[in-house]
């Protein structure tokens, strides 16, 4: 090994980069297919795409790129502090949600730290404290779902942040207010808690945590433009927290983290109702539609709130590959110690029928 190589933070050697899904530019390459032939449900996506009012507002942007944007992200910070009822200064824009979850850990974490977090959590988390150097404490989530209770058991005096993915990703499922309000009077002081609300826009019940931080405790709330925006390619998402929390944070992020066609198209798709409105009720067919057919076929599942669903198939790293070169990308769940299963995301109706025919002649 090289001197410079030696020289790297120890605790960089367990990490494993992230694996996103699979390209579909990519694998149109390598199967010699038109990319129009192949669809993607394996990365949460919009299959509506963007607010197309979104599209409009990041042409206009697009013009005045010669300009560094708004650093303080002025604009946005107000639209999305009007939208949820809080104040400007408890907001913190990030290039994608993923981007605040650093900014805690570079404001907040320390080697030596522990991190809780579900044993079936979204593993960004788990990535991210290890990149500072903090271990993560995995709590069993019996049936997929967060135990909240036995995640307040978990802390200990060198816990420094509890994650708690609300719906969770890869499982679908969600914790509800009374789960919730528990949890938060057994939380001690020197915790921060994460509520990571990536899917907050498919709730039909969503539990209200934004009080917390009006009653200032510790937390921080994630949201994100990458889902039911349809704006994942643009790299834009947005902390909520105490005014206190949100300086340190702004003090972690690069000058310019999130740029302007974002910022842009952000604040356009923040304000269009009407397609995440048209999202939701898509999403709520394709679900109903993807569960009734992983019944019928006798596959278990766990049942979604959010706009996936994690469904046993066997072997999902061959299931994947047999489903791949039919032109359907889904998400092998081997990086979450899950290799029986794979999460399929909710696409249009006519993805979601041909991502059922594509599994059927696969597992048959
Ligand atoms: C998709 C997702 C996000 C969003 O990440 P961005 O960086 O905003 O694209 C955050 N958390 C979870 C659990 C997710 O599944």
């Amino acid at each position: 090994m090289s001197s410079i190589i030696k020289q790297a933070h120890p605790w960089l050697d367990g990490l494993v980069a992230y694996d996103p899904g699979k390209p579909i530019e990519e694998t149109a390459r390598e199967l010699g297919l038109d990319p129009e032939a192949i669809i993607k449900v394996a990365s949460n996506e919009n299959p509506l795409g963007p607010s197309p009012k979104a599209v409009e507002a990041m042409k206009e942007a697009a013009e005045g790129v010669n300009i560094y944007p708004d650093g303080g992200g002025y604009k946005l910070r107000t639209a999305i502090a009007e939208k949820v009822g809080l104040q400007r200064e408890n907001v913190v824009l990030g290039n994608g949600s993923n981007e605040i979850i650093e900014l805690i850990g570079h404001g907040f974490l320390n080697p030596g730290d522990n991190v809780v977090a579900a044993e079936h959590a979204f593993v960004v988390y788990k990535l991210m404290a290890t990149l500072f150097g903090a271990e993560t404490i995995e709590v069993p989530d019996p049936d997929f779902v967060h135990d909240l209770d036995a995640m307040a058991a978990a802390i200990t005096p060198k816990t420094k942040k509890v994650f708690i993915a609300n719906p969770n990703n890869p499982t679908g499922t969600m914790v509800g207010q009374d789960g919730i309000e528990r949890f938060m009077d057994q939380v001690p002081d020197h915790v921060m808690v994460i509520f990571d609300e990536a899917y907050y826009e498919f709730l039909h019940e969503p539990p209200d945590t934004l009080r917390y931080v009006s009653e200032g405790r510790n937390v921080v709330i994630m949201r994100t433009f990458s889902k039911i925006q349809g704006l994942a390619g643009l790299r834009i998402g947005y902390g909520l927290t105490t005014p206190e929390i949100a300086s340190v944070l702004q003090k972690c992020r690069q000058p310019f983290n999130t740029n302007a066609i974002a910022q842009a198209g952000a604040i356009a798709g923040l304000l269009d109702i009407e397609h995440q409105q048209r999202t939701c009720d898509l999403n709520d067919e394709g679900l109903e539609y993807l569960q009734g057919a992983f019944k019928e076929m006798g596959l278990e599942y766990v049942p979604s709130v959010a706009n996936f669903v994690l469904v046993k198939v066997g072997d999902g790293d061959a299931v994947f590959d047999l489903m791949l070169k039919q032109g359907v990308i889904i998400r092998a769940m081997r990086g979450y110690k899950l290799p029986e299963w794979v999460r399929i995301s909710v696409g249009t109706m006519e993805q979601n029928e041909r991502c059922i025919a594509t599994l059927k002649q696969v597992l048959s």
